[in-house]
């Protein structure tokens, strides 16, 4: 049955609403297929605005990805701003997808990918303006598979209730996957209506189902355990990982955006996974293992996205891109490839060492000098130690005093705040350590001209890390620690006017702690606030804590239980029943390595310290160098 574009009713409301280019789709290597021709439909949606959702590289991958298959197709949307939301109710105007301007609720699935669980009330919003019930309970046969992803999906028990599906880990083959099993019900008659659908997606192991398990609870709270209700439904559902990059080499048409967003360029990543054993890092231990991609796909990769796209900024991109076994010779081949040319290269690198130094070296030819970045993360030797950041305090000086005698000028230091075990005297370490860092860089140039930024964000426990049994720092205090280093770094006659600080408070870090390592009953909360407006949460414009913690005391919601609460080691977590590959005897001894100030190395050049990843992938951390070169050139 065909679907009548929304656009001319959509039309009639954008000369109402604030930046109307952002909906109207339409961009350079977009897609809108013929709705006829396929037998299943995706609906892809990033739970923020359109300036932040066009770049993110996970939706446009699988947008591509799915638009490639011959019977399957797959659009955009995105979170529409309150102006235009208001204007769509009044108007009963349904949620529409950027591409075909379909209705949302037409599709077979609405996958959304959530880089962080502050859009969870974004999601809410767009199933309500697609008339999808908030639950996945009401869903009937006609509404679509509400399928979530990315890595707030690795606890998505949060929101359970509204998700009929989620995915963990790469998504590239599980989407293929689970378009054949659409495809294959859908061509069978949709026998059994959507619960059968969704207890094949279950049987496959590959795809969580919710509703298929139940959560028993102990009087005082704490989970009892999870189970499965149903036969054939997995204990545990396993996490994908794409092992040969090479073989995906997306995105190989890059969308160009119509309206102005966060990052506007063609960006590659370079690998996937980390083994620097952050232990804060939830990205750093959910993607692993490290899986690189070849020099001459990463060369090719580039060279097309340019001539596909026009953009004339390339990004090489990754958890710790300087840690690519052949990122010297990548940096100096892309150089040289585009030296004199207006195409700009950056490496968003962190890494505490002159060899980044090299590389920016070589990725600024075609730029300025102006900044680069670090992350030491904790502010003394002994809060390194226990988040495993192996930095010292000689690392830093050195690094940043080479990186301002070649001729940089601006050094900008990250750092974190409310780590586990921090004291006050850790975080003053901070305003010492930038102080040095000026002091160094003057003494280098012989020049007053030199600036150091020190910015600092809220440390938050992630659910698959050796953190997760960790209390999180409630906001008093790290309101109290970080306004005492302000104070210390504006108080300094010496070196304050050359440092710079940016912070922000501890209050969205609660939300988002809750949000985190939250269970099921935590769900009700969210829900709460989206009733009562919330909208938005990741903007600080729009997030109310007091929102969230009106809605908290509503639903009965302990919000210190969930997030300044140390966990036990026997505690089931919520996310226990979903696998990582993280062995979690490994977590909870990283997790006392922790507390003691014992570091581990990274395992990509020493041996293998036994986190579980490799065997329960049946595979081995994948880097080169392979010998080979970035080759074949072409003139520019
Ligand atoms: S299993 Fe060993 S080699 Fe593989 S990621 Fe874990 S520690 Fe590293």
């Amino acid at each position: 049955m065909s679907v009548e574009s929304l656009f001319p009713r959509l039309e009639a409301l954008l000369p109402k609403v604030q930046k109307p280019i952002q909906y109207v789709g339409g961009e350079l290597n977009s897609t809108v297929k013929d709705w006829d021709d396929a037998s299943v439909r995706w609906a892809l949606m990033y739970p923020d605005a359109y300036e932040v959702g066009l770049p993110n590289q996970g939706v446009a991958i699988l947008y591509e990805i799915l638009n490639e298959l011959p019977d399957t197709l797959a659009e955009r949307t995105y979170s529409v701003w309150p102006d235009l939301e208001a204007l769509m109710r009044a108007e009963g105007v349904p949620q529409f997808t950027v591409d075909g301007h379909r209705p949302v609720r037409a599709f077979d699935v609405l996958g959304v990918s959530f880089s962080t669980e502050l859009g969870y009330t974004n999601m809410l919003t767009a199933l309500d303006l697609a008339g999808i019930p908030l639950a996945a309970v009401d869903r009937g046969d006609d509404d679509p598979i509400v399928l979530a992803g990315g890595h707030a999906a690795f606890n998505p028990e949060p929101i359970a209730d509204f998700l009929d599906a989620a995915v963990l880990g790469d998504g590239e083959q599980i989407a293929i996957a689970i378009s054949e099993v659409v495809r294959e019900w859908k061509s069978e008659g949709s026998p059994g209506g959507r619960d059968e659908l969704l207890m094949r997606l279950a049987e496959s192991g590959g795809v969580y189902v919710p509703k298929f398990y139940d959560v028993e609870y102990h009087p005082d709270g704490r989970i009892k355990r999870v189970a499965p209700n149903r036969p054939n439904v997995p204990w545990r559902v396993h996490k994908h990982t794409v092992m040969d990059l090479d073989e995906w080499p997306y995105p190989k048409k890059p969308l160009v955006p119509l309206a102005e967003t966060v990052h506007e360029r063609f960006s590659v990543e370079i690998f996937r996974g980390c083994t620097r054993g952050c232990r804060f890092c939830q990205a750093g231990m959910i993607t692993r293992p490290v899986r690189e991609r070849s020099i001459t796909t990463i060369g090719a990769m580039v060279e097309n996205g340019i001539r596909e796209s026009g953009f004339n900024e390339v990004g090489l991109l990754s958890l710790s891109s300087a840690d690519h076994s052949e990122i010297g010779a990548v940096a100096k081949g892309l150089a040289d490839r585009y030296e004199g040319t207006n195409t700009s290269l950056s490496l968003p690198s962190t890494r505490v060492d002159a060899f980044n130094i090299d590389l920016a070296n070589e990725f600024s030819r075609n730029g300025r000098r102006s900044g680069l970045t670090f992350a030491p993360e904790g502010g003394s030797e002994r809060m390194r130690k226990v988040i495993n950041k192996m930095v010292t305090e000689e690392d830093l000086i050195r690094t940043v005093t080479t990186a301002y005698s070649q001729g940089w000028r601006q050094v900008k230091l990250y750092f974190m705040c409310g780590l586990p075990t921090e004291r006050d005297e850790d975080v003053m370490g901070i305003a010492d350590l930038a102080k040095k860092v000026i002091k160094a860089g003057r003494e280098a140039t012989g020049s007053r001209d030199i600036r150091c930024t020190v910015s600092i964000g809220g440390f938050v426990p992630k659910p698959h890390t050796p953190f997760q049994w960790a209390a999180q720092a409630d906001h008093e205090t790290v309101d109290r620690r970080l306004r005492a280093l302000r104070e210390s770094l504006r108080g300094d006659r010496e070196y304050g006017k050359a440092i710079g600080y940016r912070y922000h408070d501890g209050k969205p870090s609660i939300v988002e702690g809750l949000l985190s390592r939250g269970d099921r009953r935590v769900g009700a909360v969210i829900r709460a606030v989206w009733e009562d407006g919330g909208r938005f949460d990741g903007w600080s414009e729009h997030f109310s804590y007091e929102r969230w913690m009106a809605a908290a005391e509503k639903t009965g919601v302990g919000v210190d239980w969930y997030t300044t609460r140390e966990r036990e080691e026997n505690e089931v977590l919520p996310w226990d029943h979903l696998d990582a590959g993280l062995d979690r005897e490994w977590l909870w001894q990283d997790w006392k390595d922790a507390v003691n100030e014992t570091e581990v190395e990274d395992c990509r050049w020493t041996p293998c310290y036994d986190c579980g990843v490799c065997p329960t992938m049946g595979t081995e951390i994948q880097i080169g160098p392979t010998g080979k070169k970035l080759l074949p050139l072409t003139v520019v």
